[in-house]
């Protein structure tokens, strides 16, 4: 008996638009070739585990010619361009902010026919795949420093890039997709009339992270510039230069741009991705605050119909969910959008089919916001053992014990039902964020976990690291002092979060270690 090689498949879905078809065949798919279950992500993209090395080839083509792809989707180049799960047809800054996302994916998708000779013997399905020829103009670099015009990869070259990239693009204030933790952020700046007129750009995001390596860190992208609409391909190519050509290859552990733009500064970054874009960057403009944002329960689209935002635990699609999801996208061809919180919107949803399908969906289990502990709605773990190669534990099947505890907590001390932003991960890598959480777990050993305290719930906050290696047992003994704490002293509306940040660590330790159990 030989070895079954299984693999994940994950797709590239910008702005986490899918269509119903293609939700369809993924539904399929899951239950024919991988787990029977559907993995939503962190970037807004279907994930299928278990999909065995003989069936990969049949799972990749059927998903190419179902108006899907996995181009880019891992790698050291671009991967999948976030943008909020807003399904509003009366804004247009939501409307650039999707389309922007579409043209800067195609923009920066590898180029070689490499991908169409594996998974479909050659054939280039350009019936469904139709090239942007607004992108296809603007790919080729020549003006800007090294040039690879006439080579496969204009952009890329012959080594692509050091590390993997993220791209994010939103409008101001909407902070449903974690926009500081990319290594570009680009906002929709309209003016009143709601024409688009440019960018906001920030730059050197990132997550992840290794356990006792001090060089490396999570890191918040800062603001770079303003371009004009027109600029804004030239501008993304400039910087994504400058990251190919001096982030580091010598060390995957500081490859990615986060550490190039720490190192060199922001204003020596700035310059020499001026000088690939042939341009001085405009003063940043001034934005309102962030809000977190999730699109969640019933809302108005803004033409007369509805979406619905459904919370999906941990982005797992599994069971009795999976099928009434499946039957009511399918029976009304209802286009989907998945959020950067591994939930799924709804869209399109004329009136009269709300009440079947708020009755189709609760029959088959799905929680209503209205229903969802304030925990649960704002918690998010990645999916970690078994599915991980690189999990050191568990995140995905542990962190609903982990909440349930944790409500129990809150309540024991006398603290009402509040949101507080819980994020879980299975390794330091930092695919569920965990380093913007108000109370973050990052798994260091069998059973224990860092500790991170006092990310905000706007996510514009990095969390620091409050302790090492927790054992799991001990999550109440750890936990209920600093809740009481919370509970004790906090300012009138004061998140979690905010109330770890203005205390300080010092604070809090000496609080739990005169704390007598309530
Ligand atoms: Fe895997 Fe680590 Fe990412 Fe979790 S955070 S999915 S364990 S790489």
């Amino acid at each position: 008996q030989g070895k079954f090689y299984q693999f994940m498949m994950r797709t590239r879905q910008p702005g986490g638009l899918v269509h119903w078809q293609l939700y369809v065949v993924m539904d399929d798919l899951a239950d024919k070739y991988g787990s029977g279950t559907l993995r939503l992500t962190t970037r807004q993209t279907f994930q299928l585990h278990g999909v065995l090395k003989e069936d990969l080839k049949t799972v990749f083509s059927t998903v190419i010619k179902n108006m899907g792809s996995t181009l880019g989707a891992c790698g050291d180049n671009n991967r999948n361009v976030l943008s909020p799960p807003a399904p509003y047809k009366n804004r247009p800054d939501y409307a650039y902010a999707t389309q922007y996302a579409k043209d800067i994916a195609d923009l920066l998708a590898p180029q070689s026919g490499a991908y169409y000779d594996v998974w479909l013997d050659g054939e280039k399905f350009v019936s469904v795949h139709k090239e942007n020829p607004k992108v296809t103009e603007d790919r080729a670099f020549s003006k800007f420093g090294t040039n690879f015009e006439g080579s496969a990869e204009p952009i890329y070259g012959s080594q692509f890039l050091p590390r993997k990239f993220k791209i994010a693009i939103t409008v101001p204030g909407d902070n449903s997709i974690d926009l500081l933790t990319n290594d570009i952020g680009l906002v929709v700046m309209c003016d009143d009339k709601g024409e688009l007129q440019g960018f906001d750009v920030l730059v050197g995001g990132g997550m992840g992270r290794t356990h006792r390596n001090e060089d490396t860190f999570p890191r918040l992208a800062d603001p770079l510039g303003y371009v004009d609409k027109d600029d804004v391909f030239h501008v993304v190519k400039a910087i994504v230069a400058t990251q190919r050509d001096y982030g580091r290859r010598d060390d995957r552990k500081m490859a990615r741009m986060k550490y190039l733009v720490a190192s060199w500064g922001l204003d020596k970054f700035r310059s020499v991705v001026e000088q690939y874009f042939g341009k001085k960057f405009q003063a940043f403009k001034p934005l309102p605050p962030w809000k977190y944002l999730d699109y969640l329960g019933w809302g108005e689209q803004g033409d007369g119909n509805y979406y619905y935002g459904i919370h999906v635990q941990n982005g797992r699609v599994k069971g009795d969910v999976k099928k009434v999801l499946r039957t009511v996208i399918e029976r009304y061809e209802l286009p989907t959008m998945i959020t950067a919180n591994q939930n799924i919107v709804l869209t399109d949803i004329r009136p009269t089919w709300k009440a079947d399908i708020a009755a189709t969906l609760a029959a088959g289990g799905v929680v209503d916001v209205v229903e969802l502990g304030d925990i649960e709605r704002y918690s998010m773990a990645c999916p970690a053992l078994p599915l991980c190669g690189l999990a050191i534990g568990e995140a995905e099947r542990g962190l609903p014990g982990v909440t349930t505890r944790l409500t129990t907590l809150m309540r024991a001390v006398g603290l009402p039902e509040m949101p507080i932003v819980v994020r879980m991960t299975g390794c330091p890598n930092g695919c569920a964020r965990p380093y913007m959480a108000e109370l973050g777990f990052v798994c260091d050993g069998p059973n224990t976990y860092q500790i991170w305290l006092g990310g905000d719930q706007g996510q514009t906050r990095l969390a620091q690291c409050f302790m090492d290696r927790m054992k799991l047992n001990d999550l109440e003994t750890v936990m209920e002092p600093i809740f009481f704490f919370y509970s004790q002293q906090r300012k009138h509306d004061e998140g979690f979060g905010d109330f770890c940040a203005r205390v300080g660590f010092d604070a809090l330790r000496d609080y739990q270690n005169g704390y007598i159990k309530v």
